[in-house]
């Protein structure tokens, strides 16, 4: 599996991920917008290491989704359902990624109309979206 290396902005927090595709997805929701200035772009990582932890800390933005982001310089790193096998990983972090290719959109009903992609893509609403979410409770990475 291919496995990406980058850093946050201020690089104190050294990233590396095992990407299965590196094909974006993007959500449209509120949170998401708050939290990025825009819609949030990411990579499903079957992995992710942030290093070192200490310079890491998160948000729970939900009762079933937490946000991780670097203490000292605030660059959004990754998304995570509680339950979920995967991890959505900002994929601008890294290096030297090459052929990407932009599929989905999430959350799409709930997407400003101020803005739009141009590509092709696969849309789900947010009630598609929530029903794509794994609930195995059996993954719950950077915990405290
Ligand atoms: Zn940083
Ligand atoms: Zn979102």
């Amino acid at each position: 599996m291919p496995e990406y290396h980058g850093s946050c902005l201020c690089k104190a927090v050294q990233v590396s991920a095992q990407v299965e595709k590196p094909e974006l997805s993007t959500c449209h929701c509120e949170s998401c917008r708050k939290w990025c200035t825009g819609p949030f772009m990411a990579f499903e990582a079957k992995h992710v290491d942030l290093e070192p932890k200490e310079k890491v800390t998160h948000y729970a933005s939900s009762d079933i989704a937490k946000r991780t982001f670097c203490k000292s310089c605030g660059t959004s790193l990754s998304f995570y359902y509680n339950n979920m096998k995967q991890i959505c990983v900002n994929p601008w972090i890294f290096e030297n990624v090459q052929g990407i290719t932009s599929n989905v959109e999430v959350c799409y009903d709930n997407k400003p109309d101020c803005y739009s992609f141009a590509n092709d893509t696969k849309k789900y609403t947010e009630a598609e979206t929530m029903a794509m979410v794994d609930t195995i409770p059996e993954y719950l990475p950077y915990q405290n």
